[in-house]
């Protein structure tokens, strides 16, 4: 770490998701004002996400805002992994079914694809998420953080989003989506990959943040 580079003032958050904006402040324990939304940059560009892992993406992402806020950037990206289908929807995690954020045909279209594999098809996959943290000087950082389990043949429990229902964690009989959201977030592919900035996080801004 340079000593001798200006503290950053504040972290621009690289999406205007407020419920994961909540959930990234309390896990790399930065406050409202250490942290703020991409909404505090109006105009912030939507970079494409081509990048071929979660670390490229969340770099892309960390980047173009960096770029057009000349701030602190921080993104992140995030997706599950499913071994039989190689890794698939992987980085697609979003847009798997072939529109964006569409949770419902995204499962099914999952369901149908491994269900395609025969019935003794591995249900092995984890979720993954990348941090990026950029600087407007050119410093990159980036971690990352896995949560491994296995999938359902259909979803249980209405809590949380994405593929929640369908994830259930190694060692717990819940699923992501019965599971209470702050427990969720003690083990969970984010909380991991944040614990893993949070160092970073702590010697940038200085002893009275990130835990
Ligand atoms: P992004 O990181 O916002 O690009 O999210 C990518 C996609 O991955 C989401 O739209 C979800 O489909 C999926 N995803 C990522 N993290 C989770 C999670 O914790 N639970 C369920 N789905 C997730």
């Amino acid at each position: 770490m340079d000593c001798a580079a200006p503290r950053p003032r504040r972290l621009v958050r690289a999406s205007k998701n407020p419920h994961k904006l909540v959930e990234l402040r309390t896990l790399c324990g930065l406050s409202g004002e250490m942290l703020v939304s991409a909404l505090e940059t109006p105009g912030a560009p939507d970079p494409d996400e081509n990048g071929a892992t979660f670390i490229e993406n969340a770099l892309i992402k960390a980047r173009a805002l960096r770029d057009f806020s000349g701030e602190w950037a921080l993104a992140d990206d995030s997706g599950l992994c499913v071994d039989a289908l190689g890794g698939a929807p992987g980085v697609l995690s979003a847009r798997y079914c072939g529109r964006h954020g569409c949770d419902g045909d995204n499962n099914r279209k999952l369901l149908d694809d491994l269900a395609a594999l025969g019935p003794k098809a591995s249900r092995l996959c984890h979720f993954s998420c990348a941090l990026a943290l950029v600087s407007p000087g050119g410093r990159e950082f980036a971690a990352i953080g896995h949560c491994p389990g296995r999938l359902l043949f259909s979803g249980r429990g209405s809590d949380g989003f994405g593929y929640d229902p369908l994830f259930l964690p190694d060692g717990r009989d819940k699923t992501f989506a019965e599971l209470p959201r702050e427990e969720k977030c003690r083990f969970s592919h984010r909380a991991v990959a944040a614990a893993a900035m949070r160092p970073v996080i702590r010697a940038l801004f200085g002893p009275g943040c990130a835990g």
